[in-house]
């Protein structure tokens, strides 16, 4: 497998790096706006991206700083990615359903 990830910079949201192995994120500085930042995977950044289109209802999203709404995205994403196929597509759903 010679697939590539993504991971986007949380602090200017606009820097990439790519890497050859999947983790939920790297520590580095961005050479973009110059902060050490996480650099979040792709799959983190759209899960983020989707809650934020179509908040939970189970949570206050809303209430919730961006910086505690990417850690619910990690947690969502990371779960889904140790699930089976079965688990993601439920998830899906109900996200969708909302
Ligand atoms: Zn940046």
């Amino acid at each position: 497998m010679s697939r590539t990830h993504t991971y986007r910079c949380l602090s200017c949201l606009d820097e990439v790096v790519t890497r050859s192995f999947d983790t939920s994120h790297l520590s580095r500085t961005c050479p973009n706006c110059g902060s050490f930042e996480r650099f979040a995977n792709q799959s983190v950044v759209d899960r983020f991206e989707s809650l934020e289109a179509s908040p939970p209802a189970e949570l206050d999203w809303e209430r919730l700083e961006r910086r505690e709404k990417l850690v619910v995205a990690e947690r969502l994403a990371r779960t889904e990615r140790t699930l089976d196929d079965f688990d993601v597509t439920d998830a899906t759903d109900a996200v969708a359903a909302e």
